[in-house]
């Protein structure tokens, strides 16, 4: 657990100390839960975008984009259901003040068994070795067994009370299993109240209810009330989707791993419009495509998974969660949801208009099935960061050992394509030509000069960045034009004309290599 709590650590003062990630309004001391991203965290989460974006609109001749607004009639909210159901159930310790998600308490105890479970499989695989078979270790041993039977019994009550929203029966949950306040061990605790997560303002000098408008709490409203607009306007035919990337808002009541859960965050939400009867074909189809896009940039199948859910939303039929191995365990990274005709019917309900489309091929009229992929940009962020940052011993020149912090991004979503660095600073012939290919690339890529320092702390400084190439630029550079070129994870350094430098860079670092 330590372990892992420093490496989190590490994460976040990496994060800050090379500009991707401040707290916002750091110098008033921080707002909860609310985050700016730096010079280089804004060029890897439009990096993040773009990949997204380009995955969705520009590879699928039925996927269209759409930029809506934050603010929405206040309706909206109430046909999406948000209004009326979209809580967090949330306890208080009265002792220590504390403020918990009532599931969360009881997802948190239920981790606790799976680790112990772990604990015993990892213990089997020692003392069997080569011969160990996990399946069936997993299905026999009795210690493990019970632990499996017990977490599902638990996850299974927890969903029912979830979706029959028993207050009661949560709080009772709770007690039954001794659950204490992580913090302080206290056990003494207030009833389970609801608490609405959205985020409520006022528009213009209207005062009272009448004004009351909401700051969206998901970007997929904005898509279903545009539905008919964007169709009509495209001609597309169903199956087709609208695309989307914006900010979304909501009061989470407990905040406090970092970027992971926000207050204010971006989301990029795909919905999928089509026939009645189809939508699992597509739900199916979604789900590898998005899991695809994630394994797509290296990420290795031990560090993704997916998860069914066990109470389902009010508008779905089907759902599963992409789960990433954050530092702190497997946590949601994507949703995948078979919606039905849930948001577009209650939107025909709520303002009195037809959302319905006529079928060319079935001659049919009918309000379409929507499939969902909604995933968090920050998330994504936090996720693409922790599986990049390493720390590795490095050999120097001189064969001495040292260790460096490297971002091992996928080139493509890095925030510095390329580095060029004169040997000598104090040396203007090498300067110049370094200034020189640093004008020439710029318009190609995201690069940077930098003279500051001798060549090994320059090196380390866009380890720490996750600049993918290195080039430098020597005396043998002012006979030959050559440069040594400098590859980030594997370290080699190969020689080659500054004539080939945009071809070799773009060809290594093209987001065309993720598509
Ligand atoms: P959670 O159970 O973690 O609260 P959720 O199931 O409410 O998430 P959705 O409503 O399905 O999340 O939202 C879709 C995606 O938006 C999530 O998979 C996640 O990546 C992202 N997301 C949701 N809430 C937040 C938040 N508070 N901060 C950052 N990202 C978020």
């Amino acid at each position: 657990m330590s372990t892992q709590n420093d490496a989190f650590k590490k994460l976040v003062a990496h994060a800050k100390e090379y500009g991707f990630i401040f707290p916002s309004s750091e110098i008033y001391d921080g707002l909860g839960a609310v985050y700016d991203y730096g010079p280089y965290g804004v060029l890897l989460k439009n990096n993040i975008k773009e990949y997204w974006w380009r995955s969705m609109v520009q590879m699928h001749q039925n996927i269209v984009g759409l930029d809506a607004a934050i603010f929405m009639h206040p309706t909206t909210w109430k046909a999406s259901g948000h209004v009326d159901a979209f809580n967090d159930p949330l306890i208080d310790n009265k002792d220590s003040k504390k403020r918990y998600r009532a599931d969360q308490l009881v997802e948190g105890y239920i981790e606790k068994i799976e680790a112990k479970m772990e604990k015993e499989v990892a213990k089997g695989r020692k003392r069997f070795g080569e011969s160990f078979d996990e399946k069936q270790f997993r299905e026999t041993h009795p210690r493990v067994v019970q632990y499996a039977t017990r977490i599902r019994e638990l996850q299974e009550r927890l969903g029912q009370l979830l979706s029959e929203g028993d207050l009661e029966g949560l709080k009772n949950m709770i007690e039954e299993l001794e659950i204490a306040d992580p913090e302080t061990g206290s056990r003494n605790w207030t009833e389970v109240r609801q608490f609405n997560l959205m985020f409520a303002t006022q528009l213009g000098a209207v005062a009272g209810e009448g004004g009351k408008l909401y700051l969206r709490p998901e970007t997929a409203q904005g898509i279903f009330v545009n539905f008919l607009n964007v169709q009509k306007t495209t001609r597309q035919k169903i199956p087709f989707g609208i695309a989307q990337i914006g900010k979304a808002f909501r009061n989470e009541i407990v905040a406090r791993q970092f970027i992971f859960r926000m207050r204010e965050f971006e989301q990029m939400e795909m919905q999928f419009f089509v026939r009645p009867g189809t939508e699992m074909e597509w739900y199916n189809y979604w789900k590898e495509t998005r899991m695809n896009w994630h394994k797509k940039l290296g990420t290795p199948d031990s560090e993704l998974r997916f998860h069914d859910h066990d109470n389902l939303a009010h508008y779905a039929n089907a759902a599963v969660d992409i789960e990433y191995r954050f530092p702190f365990g497997f946590r949601e990274l994507e949703g995948i949801h078979s919606r039905t005709d849930f948001d577009l019917s209650s939107h025909e309900q709520h303002s009195g208009k037809k959302l319905r489309y006529f079928d060319p091929e079935t001659k049919e009229t009918y309000v379409p099935y929507v499939v969902e992929t909604s995933i968090g940009c920050d998330r994504m962020f936090l996720a693409v960061l922790s599986g990049a940052l390493q720390e590795e011993s490095v050999r120097g020149a001189e064969g001495k050992e040292s260790s460096r912090d490297v971002l091992k991004l996928p080139p493509a979503l890095a925030p510095v394509k390329c580095a060029i660095l004169p040997l000598k600073r104090n040396e203007e012939r090498l300067t110049k030509t370094a200034r020189e290919i640093f004008d020439r690339l710029k318009r190609s890529f995201y690069c940077q000069y930098d003279d500051t320092g001798s060549i090994g702390k320059l090196y380390r400084r866009q380890d720490a960045i996750g600049t993918p190439y290195c080039i430098t630029v020597d005396f043998e550079t002012l006979d030959d034009q050559t440069v040594t070129l400098r590859e980030r994870d594997s370290l080699q350094q190969e020689r080659i004309p500054i004539d080939q430098l945009e071809k070799v860079i773009a060809e290594k670092t093209d987001m065309k290599n993720l598509l």
